[in-house]
């Protein structure tokens, strides 16, 4: 079963499926988590940002120049 499932993927790939992050993906500023969802969101200054977790929002509110400053 693995391997039928490991063969599917190559064949995928093969066909110009690759495992690339999509665009719509986001990335947690905290953690560096790529998310895709957005149901944990926060604002700040106009720009959205996207968390994998209520911590690294809390995380994000509480430090958030630490985490935009890049
Ligand atoms: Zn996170």
């Amino acid at each position: 079963m693995e391997n039928r499932i490991k063969s599917l993927i190559k064949k995928l790939s093969r066909l110009g499926f690759s495992v690339k992050p999509k665009n719509s993906d986001h990335v947690d500023p905290v953690c560096g988590m790529k998310v895709s969802s957005d149901l944990l969101k926060a604002d700040y200054q106009g720009e959205n940002y996207f968390f994998c977790s209520d911590h690294c929002k809390q995380q994000f509110e509480k430090d958030t120049e630490t985490y935009i400053l890049k």
